[in-house]
């Protein structure tokens, strides 16, 4: 198991917001092992991501998480697999203390929707694994193909490549297989 070391991406979050640090990496999806858990096992595709830290105006600490790629997902209507492509723009607050979280939670509790994301930032927050939190929250419900490729439809786009890349078939050719039917 050796080789299959997977980057490390651990960062003290508060510092990293003051000091609007960032940092950057790509990631292949079949590494993401809690992203990929429920999903098809042949994940081809890559994560390239971001974290930016950031100090707004009052102080406030903030991870601005971005990332994009393209996940295997399995059809809930055909059960085939499909590329589908993510992309994830999230800004989460960052609280230093159980008791600021506490805090938040309870201005929830009385009603206040909350419109800010927060996560409790500590000494050593592996920024791969906050990616990846934000991938699986961005996962579909029910994932769908727009429009299932049934069997027959996939082999008429597949002749119909054939046919436009070769030269098109002789009105004859065409008369002959309606005659065989
Ligand atoms: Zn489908």
């Amino acid at each position: 198991m050796g080789h299959s070391a997977i980057m490390k991406t651990y960062v003290n979050a508060l510092e990293f917001a003051r000091l609007a640090q960032s940092l950057r990496g790509e990631v292949g999806v079949s590494q993401l092992v809690r992203l990929t858990e429920d999903l098809p096992e042949e994940q081809p595709g890559h994560i390239v991501w971001q974290l930016e830290g950031r100090r707004d105006g009052a102080g406030r600490l903030y991870l601005d998480v971005q990332a994009h790629g393209e996940i295997q997902l399995e059809c809930q209507r055909c059960l085939q697999p499909f590329a589908w492509p993510v992309v994830v723009r999230n800004a989460l607050r960052l609280l230093a203390s159980r008791s600021e979280v506490e805090a938040m939670e309870a201005r929830e509790a009385q009603g206040d929707p909350g419109d800010e994301e927060y996560i409790l930032a500590g000494a050593r927050l592996d920024g791969l694994s906050v990616v990846e939190d934000e991938l699986i929250l961005a996962l579909p419900y029910v994932p769908t193909h727009e429009v299932c490729p049934d069997h027959l439809d996939l082999a008429q786009a597949e002749s119909e490549v054939v046919e436009n890349e070769s030269k098109r078939p002789s009105p004859f050719a065409v008369l002959g297989q309606l005659k065989k039917h």
